[in-house]
């Protein structure tokens, strides 16, 4: 069993427990500066309710009720509550992953004596107690059901899915609610007709199995780590069209993350090569200090170097992406661009794993095609 902890509009709590004048105010968190001229990061359910919701323009929010309350975003602030909320979880003496800076996994296999729902009742309260704020809590068999159990009673919630109420429970509960079925993938899957969990359940049912959670930190570390990962590809003939050759770019940078990702690596170093008849073999290599198994960042590394070196357009007839400076991934996103765009990564990776490889790859190598 799964235990996980979701805080309810975590930013927009903690100014409204800070400044309890805010108390039930609808209230935003934005970006400092000029409060017209951002994005909602955090909305309070007082603001929720009025149809305001994080990633809205602040001057959209503003329309829609004039006597916002806004306070600017205080990252330092959120990450310090979120380490506090994350040692007094330590206290219950049981594995527990950081999932994201408002998200934390207790796995309660191996301790059949306690009852779930009574140690989820505890932990909302002592972190009420403790910091005034509150917390949903969904309970599960392996994580991706525990994080949607989570939001499916929010704010304060505490829900269990079991056996008993596996079916019930995923009819009632919209797509969009499951992690990675927000955006696009949710969209594209409800476009063919799914429109709850259970829907998408008949049509894949190991979707909802197999989810263990990464608390298992020797997980893949008793077999070698490789010192690179790289693909590359030979066009029928040569190429001049940079956008092109970005899409090459892209699709193999996907297909080196994709194996990354499979191996639970992270890379720091991404190496460039291509060949061409002005330019013969030109390679370039980069480090950078955050390591990454994402596509889409790997290609942008990849880019960097090639418009840093090759000012002109030359002709391209073979790309190589390679990634080295290996380590096991451990690397746990803060920022909730970066959050989003993990939980997408994996959606993708579980339906490219289950139709074939490439079903869903970005739009723009469909240029390579
Ligand atoms: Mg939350």
């Amino acid at each position: 069993m799964i235990l996980h902890v979701d805080m309810d509009a975590f930013f927009a709590s903690i100014e409204e427990a800070i400044n309890p004048r805010l108390k039930g105010k609808p209230l935003i968190v934005g970006s400092r500066g000029n409060r017209m001229h951002t994005v909602v990061c955090a909305a309070n359910y007082a603001a929720k309710a009025l149809g305001i919701h994080s990633g809205m323009p602040t001057k959209r929010a503003y329309s829609i009720y004039s006597k916002l309350e806004f306070v600017a975003a205080d990252q330092a602030k959120y990450i310090w509550t979120s380490e506090q909320i994350f040692e007094l979880l330590k206290g219950f003496k049981l594995p527990l992953n950081y999932a994201s800076i408002d998200e934390f996994q207790l796995d309660l296999s191996g301790n059949g004596h306690l009852n779930p729902v009574s140690l989820g009742k505890e932990i909302k309260a002592q972190i009420y107690a403790n910091f005034n704020i509150s917390a949903s809590v969904g309970i599960a068999k392996n994580w991706l059901l525990a994080k949607l159990a989570s939001k499916l009673n929010k704010p304060d919630g505490l829900t269990l899915i079991d056996d008993s109420n596996f079916e019930q429970t995923l009819r009632k509960a919209s797509l969009d609610k499951l992690c990675g079925m927000g955006g696009k993938n949710g969209q594209i899957l409800m476009a063919k007709g799914l429109k709850t969990c259970w829907d998408l359940y008949l049509n894949l049912p190991g979707f909802f199995d197999n989810n263990p959670g990464k608390f298992d930190e020797d997980s893949g570390k008793s077999s070698e780590k490789p010192k690179s990962v790289s693909h590359s590809y030979t066009l029928p003939k040569n190429q001049i069209n940079p956008q092109v050759i970005q899409a090459w770019i892209r699709l193999l940078s996907e297909m080196v993350a994709t194996r990354l990702r499979q191996q639970n690596l992270t890379s720091t170093t991404v190496h460039l090569w291509l060949n061409g008849p002005e330019i013969g073999d030109f390679g370039a290599q980069r480090t950078h200090q955050t390591p990454t198994n994402d596509g889409y960042e790997i290609c942008q590394r990849a880019i960097k170097i090639m418009s840093k070196l090759l000012k002109d357009h030359p002709k391209i007839r073979a790309i190589g992406v390679t990634c080295r400076g290996l380590s096991w991934n451990s690397y746990q996103p803060l920022l909730s661009e970066e959050i989003r765009r993990e939980g997408l990564i994996q959606a993708l990776d579980r339906i490219n794993n289950r139709f074939g490889d490439g079903v869903i790859y970005p739009a723009i190598t469909a240029l390579t095609r």
